[in-house]
């Protein structure tokens, strides 16, 4: 069946390979959204001929107004934060794929779900910051939330069987371990953003780059889970598989465990998410068992990367505690990579924040944002 999907985020890592989903089922893209990257959304405007484009950055949806002017049918331009929630919103297409990176997406998120549309959810910060506002939606408008993380497609994947999953005991997330993995604190002391850049296994944008060397990136999916499937921290366990061929287990009642494998490669949970329930041919390779040799398991250090600790901790203590640390996650990444702050500082000030943070159970949109500012503006004061 084609479908209509507009898509948040398009010139990103999820969203270019969002898009490679997208060509080969055939759906219709409905809208696209960028914040700057003119040149390759252009590129995209022309292959996909989108009904409407955001563009976030004022000075660059200038520039791509000019260039629509040589288009035969150029899309409607809409421009500027408030316009990406627009689109969000807007009737005509059949799901909202989220593949915006940080807080920024959130009330994208809310206001697709508000406006009755599915939403195939990568950008798992709308549920860290804000999960309580976006599950809540989700039960209200009766609309379907589904997961493009691969941690959670995977789980989402093993809970297909409705009696199995009503005996769902605990979510095993895996993880890579990232760049850093066994390294000791002594030996992170200088590590630099380069280094801190180059996942083994995955090819991500920049900040879920850095977030998988601290670890943040599990602790955000560890919250993320936790909202999904309705799960406690205590019952959310995290295993290192180190070569990112199982993607997450689920372990049941009677201590039965299944798993999702295959190769890491984004485009199988986006189409999972996108031709939901149904499956396709994909463009991703398959698993060569032959090849692969072996399988390994580890335990996550969370003595050395804090930040997995700060946000079991988040956890724990509720209410806007997962959006500070988030908040605080933000900030000291765009301090690291601008060179301001060294590796280690961004899993101290996330921490920090977290045991400062003073919390109540119920929070409002508002009351997220004021909590995001509140967190950045305390990591600035930290350094
Ligand atoms: P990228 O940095 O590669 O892409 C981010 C996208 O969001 C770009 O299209 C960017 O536009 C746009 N964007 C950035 N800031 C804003 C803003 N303020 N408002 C609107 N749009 C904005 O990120 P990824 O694709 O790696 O990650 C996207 C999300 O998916 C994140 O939440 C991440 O955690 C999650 N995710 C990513 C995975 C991956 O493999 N990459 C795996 C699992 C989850 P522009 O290009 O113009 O800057
Ligand atoms: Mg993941």
């Amino acid at each position: 069946m084609s479908k209509k999907i507009t898509l948040l985020g398009s010139t990103g890592s999820i969203g270019t390979q969002s898009l490679d989903v997208i060509r080969m089922q055939g759906y219709t893209v409905f809208g696209l959204a960028a914040y700057s990257n003119i040149d390759l959304l252009l590129k995209q405007i022309v292959e996909f001929c989108p009904q409407y484009v955001v563009v976030v950055e004022s000075n660059a949806a200038q520039k791509l107004g000019t260039q629509l002017l040589g288009l035969k049918n150029p899309p409607q331009l809409m421009v500027g934060k408030e316009a990406l929630v627009e689109l969000a919103a807007l009737q005509g297409a059949d799901i909202v794929l989220n593949a915006v990176v940080g807080i920024a997406g959130l009330a994208a998120t809310l206001a697709a779900i508000e406006s009755g549309k599915d939403v195939a959810l990568a950008n798992k910060e709308s549920l860290v910051t804000g999960g309580h506002l976006v599950t809540d939606a989700v039960k209200k408008h009766g609309v379907k939330l589904l997961p493009v993380d691969s941690e959670h497609s995977a789980i989402f994947q093993c809970l297909q069987d409705v009696h199995s999953a009503k005996a769902l005991d605990k979510v095993i997330l895996t993880a890579s371990g990232g760049p850093f993995f066994g390294k000791t604190i002594n030996e992170l002391q200088n590590v630099t953003k380069a280094d801190a850049l180059k996942h083994p296994n995955w090819s991500m944008g920049a900040k879920i780059t850095i977030d998988s060397a601290t670890l943040m990136n599990k602790g955000l999916e560890l919250i993320e889970a936790a909202w999904l499937f309705n799960k406690p921290c205590d019952k959310i366990d995290i295993v290192v598989q180190r070569q990112s061929i199982i993607h997450s287990m689920v372990q049941f009642d009677d201590n039965s465990i299944l798993a999702q494998l295959g190769v890491p490669d984004m485009r199988i949970p986006i189409q999972y998410a996108l031709t939901y329930p149904e499956r396709y041919k994909s463009p991703a390779p398959v698993l060569d068992f032959k090849t692969l040799k072996s399988i390994t398991f580890d335990e996550a250090d969370e003595e050395t990367f804090r930040c997995l600790k700060a946000c079991k901790k988040s956890l724990k203590k509720g209410g806007l505690a997962s959006c500070a640390a988030n908040g605080a996650n933000e900030q000291a990444v765009e301090l690291f990579l601008q060179d301001k702050i060294k590796f280690l500082d961004i899993g101290r000030v996330v921490e920090s924040m977290v045991d400062h943070i003073q919390v109540k159970p119920d929070y409002t949109l508002a009351e997220v944002f004021d909590c995001d500012k509140y967190a950045r503006e305390y990591v600035l004061s930290q350094i």
